[in-house]
């Protein structure tokens, strides 16, 4: 009877320590993707996720309609 005790005490515990691994890869994975570097938007300066922004000569836009925006006030000054 002690035995069998023991063998659902150490059943738990494996368990419990397979849920407590599972879930520490699952929040690294969640904080790679969170880590993703944000740039700031050169119209609005809204930030946005580097690889969502709109690229031009190493200015970011957080959409097209700005990048012109700004192209055309860059033109006019
Ligand atoms: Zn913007």
């Amino acid at each position: 009877m002690r035995f069998l005790l023991i063998l659902i005490a150490v059943t738990v515990l494996v368990l419990s320590i397979r849920m407590l691994l599972k879930k520490t890869v699952t929040k690294s994975e969640t904080r790679q993707s969170n880590s993703e570097p944000m740039v700031p938007c050169k119209q609005c300066n809204l930030h946005i996720p580097k690889s969502e922004a709109v690229r031009h000569a190493e200015q970011f836009f957080c959409c097209d309609a700005h990048y012109k925006k700004w192209q055309n006030e860059h033109n006019i000054q």
